[in-house]
């Protein structure tokens, strides 16, 4: 069997063409924080599979767990019936985030859903038809047709699903930056919601980063003014943490580095470990009990593999994994050696910004035609990246050793250097 030839034949890539018009590489295995691939060579991975696989690969614990829970129930519907895995799950949810009412559901996007479905049920229970969102400039919120209608309409597809999305709003992002200001984006914010709160349900933001629609750190005050404007308004606040949950910015969650708390936040991602795909809404007592008390009753959603054991179960171990182990002064010494060894590029001509937090260092350029040379160059000297557009950037394990960080940054650090040589080339 010519396995590459079906792939190429029969099987869609993310965001790709069928068959693909970029370099595919084929992987045998994983290991901790290394990727082998079935040509022999072995590549450190610097993407930690989008933000997901916070423990690296094949966890012992974890895998553990997953063999008991496949012996035992893979799979029991979730209608009527109810298991020990998610009422766990569920108990570290609570303790975890401090949110009360948990909805688990398949992934990232399914809990976007979920989180704006629970919002308009809230406000209908209170006697209000709201059926437009608030997002930023700049967001990302999955790939489903409701989150999608949330993702910055320029930088995002909504230009090819066009009037089949719902109409949103959207207002400015806040400036760039952790201690950056946020005046302007405030006052747009204000005033947005002066002219339409009637018909807003609720504003969707990912707090502190902003990840696939430009990995924009911002100041996370700006989330304290914005709620104190939605509270007025009687608007509610989703925190999309699906990239930044569970450490990825050096807090647990990314509404720890304000004062606040949102209404909703919906989870993903790391919640595995990368080991399978699992995802959460997440709401306050208060707004559980508005729906649930009021004449619309029931929170209408439901898939066929809500609350899977074995996700479940996966899960359970993959946090009691996290919280073993002092992941935050690790979380920030990553950050510290991407800030200190990125710093470097900074003046050179390609480079337009770089920047670290938590586990991710970003480096953004000033063209968008190098990502397919980046990646090359990273997979030539043993390194896993996947570049997109003029970000090139890492998002690390929490498991990875020194040296293997370290491998990550100098290549990141060589490639940029290669292709410095050739944007200088372009300009003159
Ligand atoms: C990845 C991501 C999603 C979508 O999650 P999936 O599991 O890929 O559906 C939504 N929001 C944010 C902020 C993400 O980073």
């Amino acid at each position: 069997m010519n396995y590459l030839e079906i792939d190429k034949n029969h099987l869609w890539h993310p965001y790709n063409s069928l068959p693909s018009k970029t370099p595919i590489w084929s992987v045998k295995k994983t290991k901790n924080c290394k990727i082998f691939l079935e040509d022999g060579r072995v590549l450190v991975d610097g993407m930690s599979s989008w933000w997901s696989a916070i423990l690296g690969y094949n966890n012992k614990r974890i895998y553990k767990s997953l063999k008991k829970q496949a012996k035992n129930m893979p799979h029991i519907m979730f209608g009527g019936l109810t298991h020990k895995p998610a009422c766990k799950l569920a108990n570290n949810l609570v303790k975890l985030t401090g949110f009360n009412s948990v909805f688990l559901c398949d992934s990232g996007s399914v809990s976007v859903e979920v989180a704006l479905k629970t919002a308009i049920l809230y406000h209908k229970a209170k006697g209000e038809n709201r059926y437009t969102f608030l997002a930023l400039k700049n967001a990302y919120h999955g790939d489903t047709l409701g989150a999608m209608s949330v993702c910055d309409p320029e930088n995002s597809m909504h230009s090819l699903y066009g009037d089949y999305l719902s109409k949103n709003i959207f207002v400015k992002t806040p400036n760039m930056g952790f201690d950056a200001d946020f005046c302007e984006a405030l006052e747009d914010l204000e005033e947005k919601l002066k002219e339409n709160h009637k018909d807003i349900a609720a504003f969707i933001v990912e707090p502190v980063v902003q990840g696939a629609g430009g990995m924009r750190i911002y100041n996370p005050q700006y989330l304290q003014e914005a709620k104190k404007i939605c509270t007025k308004y009687d608007i509610l606040l989703i925190f999309d943490e699906i990239a930044t949950g569970f450490g990825h910015t050096g807090e647990m969650f990314a509404y720890m580095h304000t004062n606040i708390k949102p209404d909703i936040i919906t989870i993903g991602k790391g919640i595995t470990s990368g080991t399978i795909s699992l995802g959460a809404m997440l709401t306050t007592k208060e707004i559980s009990d508005v729906i649930s008390n009021s004449s619309i009753e029931v929170l209408m959603h439901g898939p066929t593999f809500m609350a899977n054991p074995l996700a479940c179960s996966i899960a359970n171990t993959s946090i009691k994994e996290l919280l073993s182990f002092d992941w935050k002064t690790k979380v920030l010494e990553i950050e510290k050696t991407f800030r200190k060894e990125l710093e470097v590029l900074r003046e050179k001509k390609v480079v337009k910004d770089v920047r670290a937090i938590g586990s991710i260092g970003i480096i953004e350029l000033n063209s968008d035609v190098f990502a397919q040379d980046l990646q090359n160059f990273c997979v030539q000297n043993g390194v896993w990246l996947r570049p997109f557009g003029k970000l090139f950037y890492s998002i690390v394990s929490y498991t990875i050793s020194k040296k293997e960080l370290e491998k990550v940054i100098k290549t990141m650090v060589k490639a940029v250097n290669e292709i410095d040589k050739k944007y200088e080339k372009c300009l003159k």
